[in-house]
């Protein structure tokens, strides 16, 4: 089963998200038949059903800090997961913040939304859980709630790794490496700069050292919107060596395309470098409708790298055509076999 990050919304500060002038809701991984829901921010609940993602099939819901862009829509997930808690299922894993509160703060996890799942993680720097097949590693992040984490996920077949919200620090280098996707959020574009989050001049200084496969920026800023995340994404790439996507909301990557033992593996299949690159272009990046649509919008405004110009266009002609079929088949599918088969318990493993 190919793996899939699907992108629920890509907005950032605060300008941003409350207009939704980029969706907002964090981003889901599928692989090895388990779903890992990341950050549920405003709006996750309506995207994923957008985005053709059913919250019943989380095995985990996973948040990096207690910011409402983050956290607003967690206990609506969890409900959603568990049918309001009759069917006690999956778990929460999230920083101290969300699920204990911080001074003065109330915790973002309510008391009944505890009950609705089969365990609770409380995750802090260092910390290691295995969910399933899914390994995480807690990150410190520097942030201005303290407790934030970033998060590396390790899987059968690639390593990913999210900076959630941080500022710069020299250590981010030595924690990203070895990560095949990297998913960095940069709120502000090259010559902007904050104490509490990443901008595209800290973007090529990790990437530079850190080299992952892909790099996808996300999260962005109202600056960085009006910069074009896109143009950002080019610069990001060109200085730091390291092939560099602007998420949109709705984009689907498959990350097995981007790990390093995969494409070694795609190399044996096919001879040439070159034929390689047609496989990865053809696979490797999906739109939903809306967002194919607005790809190649995207596509007609600014100057897209050539690779990335074939598989929007690719895409955007799959997506079109799926459009008018309008039936959603495979998701009636999904819901029939979750009443027929009611989910196994989670295995789940945490190291301190
Ligand atoms: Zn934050």
């Amino acid at each position: 089963m190919v793996s899939k990050i699907t992108f629920l919304g890509t907005a950032g500060d605060s300008l941003v998200y409350s207009k939704q002038i980029r969706s907002s809701g964090g981003f889901v991984i599928k692989t090895g038949g388990y779903q890992f829901f990341i950050d549920p921010g405003p709006g996750a609940l309506n995207r994923s059903s957008f985005c053709n993602i059913n919250p019943r099939e989380t095995t985990a819901v996973i948040v990096t800090h207690s910011h409402v862009n983050h956290s607003s829509d967690l206990n609506a997930i969890v409900s959603a997961m568990s049918y309001n808690g009759i069917d006690k299922l999956g778990v929460i894993i999230a920083n101290k913040s969300v699920i204990e509160g911080r001074e003065g703060d109330t915790p973002v996890l309510s008391e009944f939304h505890k009950g609705c799942v089969e365990r609770v993680f409380t995750m802090t720097e260092g910390q290691k859980i295995g969910i399933e097949n899914m390994e995480i590693h807690a990150i410190k992040a520097l942030h201005d709630d303290p407790d934030t984490i970033g998060l590396k996920f390790f899987t059968q077949d690639f390593v990913l790794g999210y900076t959630s919200d941080t500022a710069y620090k020299k250590e981010l280098i030595e924690q990203y490496k070895k990560c095949d996707i990297l998913i960095m959020n940069i709120v502000h574009p090259s010559g902007e700069s904050s104490d509490n989050n990443l901008s595209s001049d800290d973007a090529v200084k990790i990437l530079s050292k850190t080299k992952p496969q892909l790099a996808i920026i996300t999260h962005f800023g109202k600056g960085m919107i009006k910069a074009d995340p896109i143009l950002e994404a080019r610069r990001i790439q060109k200085e730091s060596g390291v092939q560099v996507i602007a998420a949109t909301d709705g984009m689907v990557i498959s990350p097995n395309y981007y790990s390093a033992e995969m494409k070694q593996r795609t190399l044996n299949l096919y001879p040439s470098d070159e034929k390689d690159e047609d496989v990865e272009a053809e696979h490797s990046v999906e739109h939903t409708g809306i967002e194919a649509k607005e790809a190649a919008e995207d596509k007609e405004e600014n100057t897209l790298d050539k690779k990335e110009e074939i598989e929007q266009e690719s895409k955007a002609e799959e997506e079109k055509e799926e459009e008018e079929d309008k039936d959603f088949p495979a998701e009636e599918e999904s819901e029939k076999e979750l009443e027929e088969k009611p989910k196994e318990k989670q295995k789940f493993l945490l190291d301190e």
